[in-house]
């Protein structure tokens, strides 16, 4: 298979794990017989001090005829002031690559249950996957704006039928490729919209006759989540639930630097990064961990090329490394030998 990779490093440690990307697909490559070529541009902070512009036009182009995107983290204090902000790149990209989808798989490493803050008979097992909508709902309504001299406020929720319904089916098409059990978060006590969510999910369920599918109000998932994690397989829900569940899903992994996340299109292309930020603290020190990276790039081979038996050797090969009692600093493991980010990277490169 011949693929074309854009890959946007951006700021702090991106560039530093980046590199642990570009290593590990030329290894794919050469493994599993592929081709993989790649142009990296820029994004965020490096973009603005370059172009004045966290997204250049040239960052698109680029983007615009390639099979997969790549990016590793932006921002930083050195733009803290700056009027472009780098984080504008990454709402920018999404926009206009109508990326609806975003997928955050919450997965806890065996060797990783003690470093999550919940108790390890709690979280152990654990093994799911959100699916937020990404494009629309609250964030993006309009209108979204002060009245009557700043004394009062209004933001809206908006979802036409067709952006639910689009997320459903991405939904229960990951169910099905899972334990085939998904949860549908919404506030139908109270919305309105999500009331309508819960027709079209009940609709869509059944062309899905064999996933097993649920309504769950946003409290009650949310207290879930850290009193039984393993319950939940996929869960579904729209953009402003799912931006507040999937980050409180990822601190129950113990470690920010583990996990991977993509973004997906109705066409297709797919935007792959790992979930934390640029880690101004620790870059340029060869510290990141690199395996949220590594595994965003799993998860581009799996959901944009299709290839998943690639996907799932990356998968196998980290989760040999950590339970061989090998770590990168940001990690908790007893008796585990710490590894720098090149190390880390070479390790599981070694083990695919
Ligand atoms: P962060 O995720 O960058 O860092 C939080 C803590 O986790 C830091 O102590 C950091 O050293 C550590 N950490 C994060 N990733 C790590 C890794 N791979 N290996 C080892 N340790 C790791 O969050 P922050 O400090 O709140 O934000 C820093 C900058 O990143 C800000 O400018 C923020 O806006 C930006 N940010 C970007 C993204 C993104 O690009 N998608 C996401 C979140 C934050």
């Amino acid at each position: 298979m011949k693929k074309h990779i854009v890959t946007l490093p951006g700021d702090g440690i991106g560039p530093e794990i980046m590199k642990s990307a570009e290593a590990l697909l030329k290894a794919v490559g050469e493994k599993f017989n592929h081709e993989f070529t790649a142009v990296t541009k820029d994004i965020g902070g490096v973009a603005i001090d370059k172009y004045n512009d966290p997204l250049p036009k040239e960052t698109i182009e680029a983007c615009e005829s390639a099979d997969a995107i790549l990016l590793g983290a932006v921002g930083g204090p050195k733009w803290a002031d700056s009027k472009a902000r780098p984080e504008q790149g990454l709402l920018k990209i999404r926009k206009h690559f109508n990326l609806f989808a975003n997928l955050r798989p919450v997965t806890i490493f065996d060797s990783l249950e003690a470093s999550s803050p919940l108790k390890q008979n709690i979280v152990h097992g654990s093994d799911l996957m959100i699916v937020r909508e990404l494009t629309g709902g609250l964030y993006f309504g309009q209108p979204s704006e002060r009245r009557d001299g700043g004394r009062s406020v209004v933001d809206t929720l908006t979802y036409t039928h067709d952006e639910i319904e689009r997320i459903v089916r991405t939904a229960f098409d990951t169910a099905m490729t899972r334990r085939k059990h998904l949860t549908s978060v919404d506030k139908a006590n109270v919305l309105e919209s999500s009331r309508m969510w819960r027709e079209i999910v009940n609709t869509v369920s059944k062309e899905y006759p064999e996933v097993t599918v649920e309504h769950e109000l946003v409290d009650a998932a949310a207290m879930k989540l850290i009193t039984n994690p393993a319950y939940f397989d996929v869960i579904v829900t729209e953009n402003l639930f799912g931006d507040i569940l999937s980050d409180e899903a990822s601190v129950i992994t113990g470690s920010l630097g583990v996990l991977p996340s993509a973004s997906l299109s109705e066409t297709g292309l797919g935007l792959f990064e790992p979930i934390h930020g640029s880690a101004p603290d620790i870059a340029g020190e060869n510290k990141a961990n690199p395996i949220g990276m590594m595994l965003s790039v799993g998860m581009m081979l799996k959901y944009s090329f299709n290839l998943h038996e690639e996907s799932a050797a990356i998968e196998k090969a980290v989760n040999q490394v950590l339970s061989e009692g090998f770590k990168t600093a940001d990690l908790k493991i007893d008796g585990a030998a710490t590894l720098s980010t090149t190390e880390m990277t070479e390790k599981i490169i070694s083990c695919l």
